[in-house]
């Protein structure tokens, strides 16, 4: 699999120049408290937060205890497996195919890579044999519906879009041509700033209330892109998406940059405290389309450990 292993070399490359050092706390002789200390700067440098610091420094101490572990080496690999195991919950599939069609309503600020990723999501499902509809509800940007436009045509499906029109009836003509023309998926894309945050909130809750008109039970997922390279701030970002929309899961861009990659141990404790963790559904690590990923935990784990 040439394309999946230059992709992990990317994440490794992107996640190496944070500098985030993890891998150099094991470069010592001993297990002592020093080396804890180290490794809980490393993470906290790594964007973890306070909460999954600690999550990941008292695993660990439980697994080294257990493994009789004397070695700072087989401490690192065992961090792999806590971090991986912390990690497991947010690999899960996107689920298409349940519903004609699957509505998929996608958020998050503008810059971080919304149009993008469903330009990558669109290529991935359309190779598989999915019939994809695009609807170009961020009507206020008419640069983000060009780029809609350019994705859609590259990919050769169809699209819903209308100049300077009311996001809310961009959606709904949308859906309502998705499931005339019986399209698997249709994916909305949405504005990503408006005059204040609530502003934007009211918008695009008012579009997924316009979805679930158009057909009942949707939309089916609602997607938050967030940038990588946010920190500690994607998580608020997250929660602050969840608690107004209701996020059935995310995608992380940008993680073959300066990213740090720690934020995804943040929002996996996160996910332990909400009824369901939030799934991570892809990564992008580049602009390119075969750039977007499905997120497997062990990989990452061992990417983030260098
Ligand atoms: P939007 O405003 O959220 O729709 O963001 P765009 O999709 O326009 O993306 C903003 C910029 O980020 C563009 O230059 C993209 O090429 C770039 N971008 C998006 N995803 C990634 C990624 O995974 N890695 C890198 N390096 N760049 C990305």
């Amino acid at each position: 699999e040439p394309e999946r292993r230059g992709w992990l070399d990317k994440l490794r490359q992107g996640l190496r120049r944070t500098g985030s050092g993890i891998a150099q706390v094991f470069t010592g002789t001993q297990i002592d408290d020093a080396l804890y200390e180290e490794l809980e700067s490393a993470l906290l440098m790594a964007d973890a937060g306070v909460q999954a610091t600690q999550f990941l420094l008292d695993d660990l101490k439980r697994r080294v205890k257990e493994a009789k572990a004397t070695e700072p080496a087989a401490v690192k690999a065992l961090l792999a497996d806590a971090v991986a195991e912390l990690l497991r919950p947010l690999q899960r599939p996107l689920r298409v195919g349940e519903h004609t069609p699957t509505v998929i309503m996608v958020v998050g600020v503008n810059g971080a890579g919304k149009t993008t990723s469903i330009g990558k999501l669109t290529r991935h499902l359309a190779e598989a044999e999915q019939k994809v509809l695009l609807a170009a509800a961020d009507t206020f940007r008419a640069a983000a519906r060009e780029q809609l436009l350019v994705w859609a045509d590259r990919n050769r499906v169809e699209i819903v879009s209308q100049e300077g029109g009311d996001p809310a009836a961009v959606t709904y003509d949308a859906v309502v041509a998705g499931k005339a023309r019986g399209c698997d998926v249709v994916i909305a894309d949405t504005a990503g700033r408006l005059t204040t945050q609530a502003h934007l909130m009211e918008e695009l809750k008012k579009i997924r209330r316009t979805i679930a008109k158009a057909q009942d039970g949707a939309p089916h997922e609602v997607l938050l892109v967030v940038d990588g390279n946010t920190g500690q701030n994607a998580l608020s970002q997250v929660q602050a998406f969840d608690a107004a929309l209701g996020l059935t899961g995310v995608i992380i861009t940008k993680l073959d940059g300066t990213a740090k990659g720690g934020v995804l141990a943040a929002l996996a404790l996160w996910g332990r405290q909400r009824a369901q963790p939030l799934p991570v559904y892809f990564i992008g690590v580049g602009e390119k389309l075969e750039d977007l990923q499905t997120f497997d935990a062990r990989e990452f784990a061992q990417a983030l450990l260098g």
